[in-house]
């Protein structure tokens, strides 16, 4: 349960002579929910497109079970089983919820043969299987161009789950929703590292929510790492109290 699943090591990101990020060290349990937390302007956001493959690193090591994920494309970190949730761009507005998943796992399954193994599920088992596990299964004959931001991020959810991924990276998942909204996003993610084992890298503005889901927090301030460790340590840490206060 404690085993690493995926490792970054000494990542520095520089954009024309400004250091986003300055040499940061970070450990992903596999099954954890990880908060990635800091002010505006930390890094969170590079550090994420580094791992997805957006970014490349200027300098260190990305690896995902040992294997090295540096200098990959996007899709092909998706294929090693690094996942992020984009927004709306993967979702075609057209079409329905359980068409839209449905879509994502046949797009899925074209790279991989999938559905050709004898002990596959369905399209269907698994698109419904999908559907419940992102709570969207009374969604699922409304037009997903007509969903509210919470649904949509569900959906997104469904749709980066296709792929079968071993990490799930989330940028700011309830950025711009409501109250009711932000707690059905924060539920689904619980749920799927319940059920699912999903492990989780997620950053988010709003620190009590990350206070209150994620297992291990690791503070960026700077580009650098201020802080890390149980939600609890963290949040009485009084570097990370200070860069929140005095922020
Ligand atoms: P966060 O997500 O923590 O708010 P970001 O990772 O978005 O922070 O940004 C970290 C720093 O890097 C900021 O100062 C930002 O202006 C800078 N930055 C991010 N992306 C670029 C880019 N493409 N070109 C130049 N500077 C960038
Ligand atoms: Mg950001």
């Amino acid at each position: 349960m404690n085993e690493t699943l995926l490792s970054a090591r000494g990542i520095v990101k520089r954009f024309a002579g400004f250091c986003a990020l300055d040499g940061v060290d970070l450990d992903v349990t596999q099954g954890a929910i990880h908060g990635l937390i800091g002010p505006n302007g930390a890094g969170k956001s590079t550090f994420i497109n580094v791992l997805a493959g957006q970014l490349r690193p200027s300098e260190g090591q990305i690896r995902l079970r040992g294997d090295s994920l540096v200098g990959l494309a996007p899709h092909e970190v998706v294929r090693r089983g690094v996942a992020r949730s984009f927004q709306i761009t993967s979702i075609f507005p057209g079409y329905t919820v359980y068409q839209n998943v449905q879509i994502a796992l046949m797009a899925h399954a074209g790279h991989c043969g999938h559905w050709l193994r004898p002990a596959a599920p369905t399209l269907r088992e698994e698109t419904e299987r999908l559907l419940e596990t992102s709570n969207l299964l009374p969604d699922r004959a409304r037009v997903a161009g007509e969903l509210a931001a919470g649904d949509r991020k569900r959906l997104e959810f469904a749709i980066s789950l296709a792929s079968q991924p071993a990490l799930l990276l989330l940028d700011e998942p309830t950025a711009g929703m409501s109250p009711s909204e932000r707690a059905m996003v924060t539920e689904t993610i619980l749920r799927l590292n319940r059920e699912l084992g999903m492990t989780v890298l997620f950053t988010e503005h709003d620190i009590e929510m990350v206070f209150g889901t994620a297992q291990r927090v690791t503070v960026l301030h700077q580009g650098r790492k201020l802080a890390e460790g149980a939600p609890r340590a963290v949040r009485s840490d009084a570097r990370v109290q200070e860069v929140y206060l005095g922020g």
